[in-house]
């Protein structure tokens, strides 16, 4: 990828109209001028990282306002420009996703935090739990703050240019991001259902986090793939034959596990790489619904499957979204070899998961036979739920109990002045804040700042704002402060103090 814009509109232009290429220009030339100057730690010049940001999400036709932001994404934190200015100029639209990428930002691993091989592989108990709390909340975070799933796209293109120039950071600084990425971006690329955006996020950090295992599965990576690499080549050339004779129109394909989660794999079967199937594995894919079971019947009529390992995901989809037929057949010379069977319209739902929305484009003409089969993308019901939460409306009824998930209605998300992410209930004040730290600190609290400035102690939060606690050792809790607060553990000890004194 070059650092030039060409390229975005070389793609923009074959889906969007002149006003929206010019936006994406004007965009182009506004943060190449804020930027001007900057360079990034791999010697490049600034405006390379959201001109790739962008770039990716072109590739995946996303609407002018999702580019231009993407462009901008990163002008608010590297300089004086305000949010107002880039509305003034560019519109509520763009300045809202920009908005959003910004206080996403925020949404960090703890910086102190000693990023060692240790985290995963060997804290237990207590500590380990309470990471996984830390890292759960940044989570559930990362997404409340989000009413736009642009933002997240935008964000997630970010992530990934950035880990793919990781190798320019300083160490340090390559572990920390290296783990979020794994903790947090990963699980959120894969529950929007973007397959192969997951894989490279997990591939890309894996050096990072687990160096010595990756090497090892780098090595035995490079041993057997070659080998079962070509095996598959033949046995999809038997398969496109057969498939012509029957007048199926389909395209046959290898697909390579990705090294992540083939380590993971490797561990789940205790280190026995002999059970694991889908190395490469097949992927066949139709143009209806109905091709993909004629498919299956074709295969298991030629090759014994394996008992217990034919999945319809169709008929049941995985609550991500994701749709396929799975089977594990005896190919050819008795080898074992997984096959996957699905229509391009799940295939590009299964590789581009809630992105796959604004592709309209690749859609082929004979995949929109399947339309008028229901199915209602889980990425999208569950997003539209998001939304509504926002909106305080909630209707618990359509809420299907596949889709619970780690909801958050309720709760807030605010950072302390060090990062760290407190979990509160929804209109909690600084008074609830300062109680869930300690009990000393709420009893003493006299004051509190959000975002940096001043604020009421019964102010309520929201969710991002980081808080800041003033403390007068002479400050003592007021029968008030019940009024307001909302968290059971500022009510006891506020009661508490009153009962004792
Ligand atoms: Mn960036």
């Amino acid at each position: 990828m070059s650092c030039n814009i060409d390229d975005i509109l070389k793609i923009t232009k074959t889906y969007l109209n002149k006003n929206d290429n010019e936006l994406i220009i004007k965009a182009f030339n506004e943060a190449k001028k804020i930027h001007s100057g900057e360079m990034r730690h791999s010697g490049d010049e600034y405006i390379c990282h959201p001109i790739t940001t962008a770039y990716y999400l072109a590739k995946e036709n996303l609407d002018a306002p999702a580019i231009a932001a993407s462009l901008l994404h990163d002008v608010i934190e590297n300089s004086p420009v305000s949010i107002k200015y880039i509305k003034d100029k560019f519109g509520a639209e763009t300045a809202m996703l920009v908005d959003g990428v910004t206080k996403l930002n925020k949404v960090r691993i703890k910086q102190n935090w000693n990023f060692t091989e240790k985290i995963i592989n060997h804290i237990t108990g207590r500590q380990k739990k309470i990471f996984e709390q830390h890292v759960d909340n940044l989570r559930k975070m990362f997404l409340a703050m989000t009413k736009d799933v642009r933002v997240i796209l935008i964000k997630l293109a970010d992530r990934l240019h950035n880990m793919q120039t990781l190798k320019f950071l300083p160490k340090q600084k390559q572990k920390i991001i290296a783990q979020e990425t794994l903790e947090i971006y990963a699980p959120i690329a894969y529950r929007l259902g973007m397959g192969e955006l997951k894989g490279k996020l997990e591939d890309l950090a894996f050096p990072y986090i687990y160096p010595n295992e990756y090497k090892k599965i780098k090595k035995l990576s490079n041993s057997i793939f070659p080998k079962k690499e070509n095996y598959i080549d033949k046995f999809n050339e038997i398969l496109r034959k057969k498939l012509k004779e029957t007048n199926i129109k389909a395209n046959v394909h290898g697909r390579k596990k990705h090294l992540y989660s083939l380590w993971q794999k490797i561990n789940k079967y205790h280190g026995d790489i002999n059970k694991i199937y889908d190395l490469v594995a097949i992927r066949i894919i139709v143009d209806s619904t109905e091709d993909c079971y004629k498919v299956l019947g074709l295969i298991h009529n030629n090759y014994k499957p394996l008992v217990g390992r034919i999945k319809d995901y169709i008929a049941v989809y995985k609550p991500n979204g994701y749709r396929s037929l799975h089977t594990t057949v005896f190919g050819p010379e008795g080898e074992i070899v997984e096959i996957q069977i699905r229509t391009w319209q799940m295939h590009e739902q299964a590789e581009m998961g809630i992105a796959a929305h604004w592709h309209y484009s690749t859609i082929k003409s004979d995949a929109e036979k399947d339309k008028n089969i229901k199915y209602k993308n889980p990425q999208t019901v569950w997003l539209k739920e998001l939304a509504r939460w926002h909106d305080k409306i909630q209707d618990p009824e359509e809420w299907t109990s596949g889709l619970k998930m780690d909801f958050f209605k309720d709760q807030i998300f605010v950072f302390t002045p060090k990062g760290d992410v407190i979990n509160l209930p929804a209109d909690s004040t600084p008074i609830d804040f300062a109680y869930s730290i300690h009990s000393e600190i709420g009893n003493k609290c006299s004051g509190a700042k959000v975002n940096e400035k001043m604020v009421k102690i019964d102010s309520i939060l929201k969710n991002g704002d980081i808080v800041e606690v003033l403390i007068n050792k002479n400050s003592t809790p007021k029968k008030d402060w019940l009024k307001f607060v909302k968290s059971a553990k500022a009510k006891n000890h506020i009661k508490a103090f009153f009962s004792n004194n």
